[in-house]
């Protein structure tokens, strides 16, 4: 089968430089090798998400000249449309028994747990596993909604990242048992896209690298539910000149300000020249750069962004 991978943006805000990269790549590595890309709409958290958010970042990628096959503002290709998919898979995981409540507020959750992971994430340390049934139901009684965790094996997932080399976690111990259903009753990501990609057929999934801790769980998960884990590929990340992480919040560097600055083809010069695909930044399309693509040429590493 073809390289089948997808572009799966979180419709909250404006896109930035970094998010631009993560799309670039994603639609090179299909179009470099004759394959599909499938837009979806990450749109599980409809309180801070819109579709006309979702509408400007369809224009925005079209603007740089990044088509798609499959996909867009359509009910089979947004996660808020799609629960049915992700409540199967939750009784997937209930009848194997992998999955509990959770009654744990936030601040229980941070005090009760390990240390925190290298991405600012906690450990939980497992507390409402062994609650008995009694407890359970005292905790419902005095109104407390449960978040629904995935019990974690002790167990090393080592994958082969295509960008970044080999990766692994020991689940238990690196990554703790993870929520999948919150208590206002919407799927978690880490779910949600696991189905996604599965049912959609997709077997190379290009993104930023602030998402590789989550590859070995998605692949564990890809596991017991039965489906073939797709082959991942992260992304640099590109950095403020002091270090920061960019994010939709820079609205400096969001692409209703690059639009303005910047034509097409010289933003996708820019982004060529942070993906190690031209020696300097200058103006070139999408198109061009199709036939040089190589995931050797894209750093391994954060690139820091100097935009006066
Ligand atoms: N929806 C996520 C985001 O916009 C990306 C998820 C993924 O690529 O797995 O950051």
């Amino acid at each position: 089968m073809g390289v089948r991978g997808r572009f799966a943006p979180t419709p909250s805000g404006r896109m930035h430089l970094g998010n631009l990269l993560a799309a670039l790549l994603a639609w090179l590595d299909v179009r470099s090798s004759g394959g599909e890309l499938v837009l979806r709409i990450e749109d599980l958290d409809t309180q801070r998400t819109s579709p006309e958010f979702a509408r400007q970042l369809m224009d925005d990628l079209r603007w740089l000249g990044l088509d798609w096959d499959e996909g867009g503002l359509e009910p089979d290709y947004m996660q808020s449309c799609r629960t049915v998919y992700y409540e199967k898979a939750f009784q997937t995981l209930e009848a194997k028994g992998l999955i509990y409540p959770c009654y744990c507020t936030r601040s229980e959750r941070m005090a009760a747990s390990a240390p925190h992971r290298d991405d600012g994430a906690v450990v939980y340390d497992g507390k409402c596993f062994y609650l008995t049934i009694g407890e359970r139901i005292k905790l419902e009684r005095s109104g407390r909604r449960p978040a629904w965790r995935v019990r974690c094996p002790d167990l090393l997932v080592s994958m082969e990242d295509g960008n970044c080399g080999p990766y692994g976690e020991n689940l238990a111990r690196d990554c703790g048992d993870f929520i999948v259903r919150r208590s206002d009753g919407v799927f978690a990501y880490q779910l949600a896209v696991v189905v996604d990609d599965a049912l959609m057929g997709v077997n190379h999934v290009v993104r930023g690298r602030d998402l590789l801790c989550s590859a070995p769980r998605q692949v564990w998960l890809h596991q017991v539910l039965g489906y073939e884990p797709p082959k991942f590929f992260h992304t640099p990340l590109l950095l403020a000149a002091d270090g920061r992480r960019l994010a939709k919040r820079d609205r400096d560097l969001d692409m209703g300000t690059l639009r303005r600055r910047y034509t097409a083809q010289e933003l996708t010069g820019l982004l060529a020249f942070y993906a190690g695909l031209l020696e300097r930044p200058e103006k070139v399309t999408a198109k061009e750069l199709v036939s040089q693509f190589s995931w050797a040429k894209v750093p391994k590493n954060d690139v820091v962004v100097c935009l006066s």
